[in-house]
């Protein structure tokens, strides 16, 4: 049922992702499909009528009405908490979307496109992973990830994987790399940048998404290492 722009949703599945993450799938009645990089405002109702509404990044794409989220829980938070250590399969909520016309990617062959994610914003550039991969695009698509460790990285296996498509898949750790790992522990910086991402002169398409902090830090250092600020689109998350 779909009233005032609200579909209604069923949580078909819900995976571990990382200790803080949950994945979670939706089957929505009369999901007119998304493009990649879209969101959809979700919509909780309590039993005594109060309504909390936060905006999610699809994780998948394309037709179909199941839709795939990823949520990572903010101590303190009024809805993640809930979202990641309550829900179950066969509970009911709502969603509105697709969202967002300008944070989205669609296939268009020989663009190179860089992705820049810091923990959740990981789940639009996923769903950009997954289209570049479908249609054959995935050698043009580069994805820097930036994560605490690697047990905080959301989609893990399936980015692993991602490597088969031919996306060049990168990492940052910024708290605690793994065993064996070659590369330094840190924040994203310029150097980093220059090693593991299309450079400017090559004008990619670039994806930047996460927490606000982490966004504004990255864009600014793209654009100091040449890039087009037209080219660099960004979604901010919310928090430092
Ligand atoms: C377009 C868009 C897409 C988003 N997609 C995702 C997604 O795919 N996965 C996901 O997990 N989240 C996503 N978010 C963030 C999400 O909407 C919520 O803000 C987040 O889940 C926190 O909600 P809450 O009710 O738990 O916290 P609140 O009760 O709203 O806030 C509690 C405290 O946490 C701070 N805070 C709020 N958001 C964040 C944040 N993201 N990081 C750190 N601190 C924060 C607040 O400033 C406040 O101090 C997205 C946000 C936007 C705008």
């Amino acid at each position: 049922m779909t009233v005032g722009g609200w579909h209604a949703a069923r949580v078909s599945d819900v995976r571990i992702q990382t200790a803080k993450a949950r994945s979670i799938r939706l089957e929505v009645s009369a999901w007119p499909g998304s493009i990649a990089g879209q969101h959809v405002d979700l919509r909780l109702t309590a039993e005594d009528g109060y309504q909390a509404v936060r905006s999610y990044s699809l994780a998948s794409y394309g037709p179909g009405e199941t839709i795939e989220l990823a949520v990572d829980e903010v101590a303190d938070g009024e809805v993640s908490p809930y979202l990641v250590r309550e829900l179950r399969v066969g509970d009911e909520l709502e969603v509105k979307g697709p969202l967002g016309q300008y944070f989205v990617w669609e296939p268009r062959a020989a663009a190179p496109t860089q992705l820049i994610a810091g923990g959740s914003g990981i789940v639009p550039l996923h769903a950009m992973v997954r289209a570049a991969t479908d249609a054959g695009l995935g050698a043009s698509m580069r994805l820097l990830y930036s994560v605490r460790g690697l047990e905080d990285a959301i989609f893990r296996d399936e980015l692993d994987g991602a490597h088969a498509g031919g996306v060049d898949v990168s990492w940052v750790f910024t708290r605690r790399a793994p065993a064996g790992w070659g590369g330094r522990t840190g924040r994203v910086d310029a150097d980093v940048l220059r090693e593991a991402t299309w450079s400017a002169d090559r004008q990619p398409a670039v994806f930047v998404c996460g927490p606000t902090g982490f966004v504004e830090h990255v864009s600014r250092l793209l654009v100091e290492l040449g890039h087009d600020p037209a080219r660099v689109r960004t979604e901010r998350f919310g928090g430092k």
